[in-house]
């Protein structure tokens, strides 16, 4: 069967919602390191790593052997047994996660996470308004999607009472029309008259992503999170950090909030911690967690077999220091990118941090060119090169391969990006 026929099934079967990149999609057979093959058997370099999913490489052998042990052993347990990978795994975080976080709760994905998230924060302060970043994503839940501050992404507009959405610290865009650092850093600043003109000034919380996934990659300046949160916290607040799409190594840091010297109350986690096994975490500190009160279970959340994976792929973050070549082979991909920038007048910005580098394509009045961003992510697989895209106006080129990555295989997706960016101006 050809991949038209698969697409036409596709269309046929599945909610019309479901997004799929490329006009021909593509149809992923297998994948082993940064590279995927598709239904021909034609290689790609993967530069998206399954939405910066996969920062152990595909199928890594150890994740792999793992997991097939703990299915032949035991597959599932639900949360009403102890079983073992669980514990060992919620052990694990309290050790890795900055500051004093401690107990987790497990999910299936970071959607799941972050309503466990803000529930907490909400029992634990008796409070329900939470602040939200605008251009943030938390997922597809009701409340998710509520918290989410990109259209696009809540057709239906509000389901839940009480979300104010912040200023996003969008540089290349001010939403104050100022450029930092003479700005101060006023959209952390505006945080305080959000809360009092549009709370009760009672919050429950900040949710907000170190670097902004979805939004393209919107890397907010140093000082953000330290007056953020300290408005937040003066408020009575906590501060929920979703690390779904930037946790485990792929800023260069085992976690992105650690370049920013701010200690998070509550953590999301989901996406890189199974390197591709459905799994959330939500990690609070002691206290925080305490107010988790009332009946809980949860069928698969903390299933022995996603735990496996979380164990061994953490394991090896570790033990081949990923985070360090994020951090290495990432200057070296923004270096190259911001090459590319003095080149291509297409390219409006570049941002980002570690192995998590967004490239914003305008126009030549600086105006979101989302249709060049498509002829340029068409092109790109044209050369075997896997990209993502982001962005409120889905102008921004999103890149964030396996932290596996080599140098060489940088050079050789920024030449095929550099090739599907020529004559787009
Ligand atoms: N938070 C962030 C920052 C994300 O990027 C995503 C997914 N893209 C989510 C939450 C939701 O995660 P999931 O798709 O696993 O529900």
């Amino acid at each position: 069967m050809d991949e038209r026929e698969w697409l036409r099934r596709h269309r046929s079967y599945l909610f019309p919602n479901v997004i799929l990149y490329y006009e021909q999609p593509l149809v992923v057979e297998r994948a082993q390191g940064c590279w995927v093959y598709d239904h021909d058997g034609r290689a790609y370099l993967d530069f998206f790593a399954g939405i910066l999913t996969v920062n152990a490489g595909h199928c890594h052998p150890r994740i792999v052997e793992r997991v097939a042990e703990q299915v032949r052993t035991l597959q599932h347990a639900s949360s009403l047994y102890i079983n073992r990978p669980m514990v060992e795994l919620a052990e694990k975080l309290a050790q890795i996660t900055p500051g004093r976080l401690q107990r987790s709760f497990f999910t299936n994905s970071g959607t799941e996470a972050n309503e466990t998230a803000v529930h907490l924060a909400r029992l634990s302060t008796g409070r329900q308004e939470v602040i939200a970043l605008r251009h943030g994503y938390s997922g597809r839940s009701m409340l998710a999607m509520d918290l989410t501050g990109s259209g696009p992404w809540r057709p239906s507009g509000d389901h839940v009472v009480g979300i104010k959405h912040a200023l996003a610290p969008y540089c290349y865009r001010c939403p104050l029309k100022l450029t930092y650092p003479s700005c101060g850093v006023a959209c952390a600043g505006d945080i305080e008259e959000l809360i009092q003109t549009t709370t009760s000034g009672r919050v429950a919380a900040l949710i907000a992503e170190p670097v902004q996934g979805i939004g393209g990659f919107i890397t907010p300046p140093p000082e953000y999170f330290r007056i953020a949160v300290e408005i937040v916290r003066r408020h009575g607040g906590l501060f929920i950090c979703d690390e779904v799409q930037t946790g485990f190594g792929r800023t260069g840091r085992l976690f992105a909030i650690e370049h920013y010297g701010v200690e998070p109350d509550i953590m999301t986690c989901a996406k890189a911690l199974g390197n591709g096994m459905p799994v959330g975490a939500t990690i609070a500190t002691p206290e925080v967690a305490a107010a988790s009160t009332g009946l809980s279970i949860s069928t698969f959340g903390g299933n022995p077999v996603a735990m496996a994976a979380a164990l061994a792929t953490i394991e090896v973050i570790e033990e081949e220091k990923l985070a360090d070549n994020a951090r290495v082979v990432g200057a070296y991909l923004r270096a190259r990118l911001d090459a590319l920038r003095e080149r291509h007048r297409a390219i409006g910005d570049v941002r980002g941090l570690g192995l998590m580098q967004g490239v914003e394509v305008v126009k030549e009045d600086r105006a979101p060119n989302p249709e060049g961003t498509v002829r340029v992510m068409e092109r790109a697989r044209e050369r075997g090169l896997l990209i993502g895209r982001g962005g409120l106006h889905g102008n921004v080129i999103r890149l964030g391969p396996p932290l596996t990555v080599t140098q060489a295989e940088v050079d050789q997706a920024v030449e095929a990006l550099d090739l599907a960016l020529t004559g787009l101006s």
